[in-house]
């Protein structure tokens, strides 16, 4: 007989997010007196735009305090299927999106409500590190799909054809991209689209959470969009943390086919319920409300990504696919001869500099840093690191 606390399986095997980790070390790190530079935890500095939280407040005072609807206010849902339908060109209806509690729990719900033990998650790789957890949690098994910084970390539709397999259930993209800031072009998701169209049992979920944030030159676009005709089996999941600056609002969405977006919040009214109901007015601000905030954090995420990528470049064993998006770079340093959880480890006990090792991420020739930072911090985080490779 186990003893009465001996974790359950499904918990035994969870990783907790070495992201979140690590930026919770570097600010307590910073707390306790350290002299620590934190490139770690992908999240927009700038405060929430004073709009958005002047209308939470007030939902606050005009007494949104209670339980709301499960799957989100209905002005929200309505104004997020409005988004889809005219920013996205995903033609979208109200009770095809869930409010969920950020991103994590969008795609948490989708993995829970369409996967079966024995199934498979094909996840490109590099991937962000929650995909893994959330397939595992479910009870199904991951299918990496590789590719090369040498070729841009691109997914290659032919090693998609090659991996799918009858257990193949569900296909995660991310673009633009975590870690990588690789943004999918349209011509690759029509590539793309041509695979699965030949593999009819498959479901995409696009986690379009970076939408906002491309470099110059690159745009973004819905697969959904790209492939209507696959649109009964596409999912996309987005929210407010990176493009409005709203990381601890939790307030995201999961929008697709109406009958497991019913399950989804089935579930949703069995574990969480609402969404906080007056963050919700917040974001319904945000979504109808002008795009300049967010063009404006997007432009200096912009400036501050090839600021990064430059100084990256410049530093000797360093080898950088500059993100077309996100506000990541993942420079290769395998040149350096460490391991990425060698390397990080030894990043934040020498000089001081906070980062996430490639490994989490399913490459461990590579560390990920983030540029949602001030350019100072930015210089010294570089500064930092062309000390560590000088000493190397
Ligand atoms: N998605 C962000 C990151 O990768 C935030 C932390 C997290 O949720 O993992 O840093």
């Amino acid at each position: 007989m186990p003893a009465p606390l001996t974790l359950s399986a499904r918990a035994g095997a969870l990783q907790p997010s070495l992201t979140l980790s690590i930026a919770a070390k570097a600010r307590q790190l910073l707390a306790d007196g350290q002299d620590i530079c934190s490139l770690s935890a992908g999240e927009p500095d700038f405060e929430t735009p004073a709009f958005i939280r002047q209308a939470a407040c007030e939902a606050l005072e005009a007494g949104h305090t209670r339980y709301g609807p499960v799957a989100g206010e209905p002005a929200l849902r309505a104004a997020i299927a409005a988004k889809l339908s005219a920013e996205n060109q995903v033609p979208t209806r109200a009770e095809q999106v869930l409010v969920t509690n950020g991103g994590k729990q969008a795609l948490f719900n989708l993995f829970q409500v369409l996967l079966n033990p024995g199934d498979e998650v094909l996840l490109p790789s590099p991937f962000w590190l929650s995909y893994p957890e959330m397939a595992q949690l479910a009870g199904a098994s991951v299918r990496y799909l590789p590719s090369d910084p040498a070729r841009g970390f691109r997914l290659d539709p032919a090693d998609l054809d090659a991996a799918i397999t009858p257990a193949s259930r569900l296909l995660v993209l991310n673009s633009p991209g975590n870690p990588t800031g690789m943004v999918l072009s349209k011509a690759e998701l029509e590539a793309l689209a041509a695979v699965l169209r030949r593999h009819p049992q498959l479901v995409v979920v696009c986690d379009e959470i970076y939408e906002y944030l491309l470099a110059p030159g690159h745009r973004h676009h819905s697969f959904a969009a790209v492939a209507p005709d696959l649109a009964d089996r596409v999912f996309i999941v987005n929210g407010f943390a990176k493009g409005w600056a709203m990381t601890g609002w939790r307030i995201g969405w999961l929008a697709g086919p109406k009958e497991v977006i019913v399950a989804a919040s089935a579930l949703q009214s069995q574990s969480t319920s609402n969404v906080c109901s007056f963050a919700q007015f917040g974001a319904l601000a945000a979504i109808t409300g002008p795009r300049d905030c967010v063009t404006a954090m997007a432009a200096q995420f912009s400036e501050r990504r090839t600021l990064l990528g430059d100084g990256l470049q410049a530093i000797p064993g360093v080898r950088l696919v500059a993100p077309e998006g996100a506000f990541y770079a993942f420079p290769d340093v395998r040149a350096w001869g460490l391991d990425s959880m060698t390397l990080c480890n030894r990043l934040l006990e020498e000089v001081g500099l906070a980062v996430v090792p490639g490994v989490a991420f399913g490459d461990d020739r590579c560390i990920r840093l983030s540029c949602a930072a001030a350019p100072a911090t930015l210089g010294d985080g570089l500064e930092r690191l062309r000390r560590f490779a000088a000493r190397l």
